[in-house]
């Protein structure tokens, strides 16, 4: 079974689950390998005005961050001949942060960073208010532009993740997408990638729901093309149901796209196993 390299736990501020039960249920599905990531946007947009910090434990200081890992490194070991378990995070990217994630992915042994676009201009990209009035294919290169600037300024992350992450939220982002649309900009984006050696992941977080990947088929295919060959797989499950979703599907429509093997991290170092 493919490893679920984007699971939330408890220590993120919009999930429950125990540490401990995302493993469990890891084992059942038969991986050797999953990675905790959880959520830490410093700065994020507050819609509804109580929503979710998504900062780890609420706090997201460097204590915090401590704790989370020293957690990790505690299930790890109970685990240890029965699954590995890594320790990543998932920080939002916004431009004017880069430098202050930068020294947080410097000052901690994570073994693997997803770099996550969920905001452009200051706002949510899941915040339907972003889009009123608003003509849907430039508020998507919009977020796109955004991205590659945030893909620029932070280097220190291991793959971007759910890149097309305006597709999933935007009001029609989705139906009126072609590759061809917006090529220029994400062959910037899958270049800015490869170039310096990091990758994408698949997420697989609304396969069920909208039968949808993040990013969008094309965008895979086209970064195999490209020489692309670093891949993660991602159910981002908040709950332990979910983890590992799609994986099966989702596992053969990427070796259509020209990619056979996907990674999984260990202090920032990929290795290969066969889809
Ligand atoms: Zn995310
Ligand atoms: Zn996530």
């Amino acid at each position: 079974m493919i490893a679920d390299m984007h699971v939330h736990t408890r220590w993120s501020s919009d999930a429950e689950v125990p540490v401990c039960e995302q493993v469990e249920r890891a084992i059942e599905l038969g991986m050797e390998s999953i990675c905790i990531t959880d959520h830490q946007d410093f700065d994020a947009p507050r819609f509804p005005p109580d929503y979710f910090t998504f900062l780890i434990d609420d706090r997201g200081d460097d204590a915090a961050i401590s704790e989370y890992l020293a957690d990790l490194a505690k299930v790890k070991e109970t685990y240890a001949d029965r699954i590995e378990v890594l320790a990543g995070i998932e920080l939002g990217m916004q431009p004017y942060l880069c430098e202050k994630l930068t020294a947080l992915a410097s000052s901690f042994p994570f073994d693997f960073i997803i770099g996550s676009t969920h905001t452009f201009h200051k706002m949510d990209a899941e915040d339907k208010r972003h889009y009123d009035g608003m003509d849907i294919g430039l508020a998507v290169s919009q977020y796109f532009q955004e991205e590659l600037e945030n893909i620029k300024r932070f280097q220190s992350f291991d793959v971007a993740g759910h890149m097309d992450f305006v597709l999933r939220y935007g009001p029609g982002a989705l139906e009126q997408f072609t590759y061809a649309r917006y090529g220029d900009i994400l062959d910037e984006i899958l270049k800015a990638l490869i170039t310096t050696g990091r990758g994408i992941e698949c997420n697989t977080s609304k396969f069920v729901a909208k039968n949808m990947t993040n990013p969008h088929r094309d965008i895979i295919k086209r970064y195999a093309e490209l020489g692309g060959e670093i891949i993660t797989f991602g159910s981002d499950s908040h709950v332990s149901a979910r983890l590992g979703e799609g994986f099966k599907a989702v596992g053969e429509m990427v070796k259509d796209c020209g990619i056979q093997y996907y990674a999984v991290f260990r202090q920032h170092k990929p290795a290969f196993y066969p889809i």
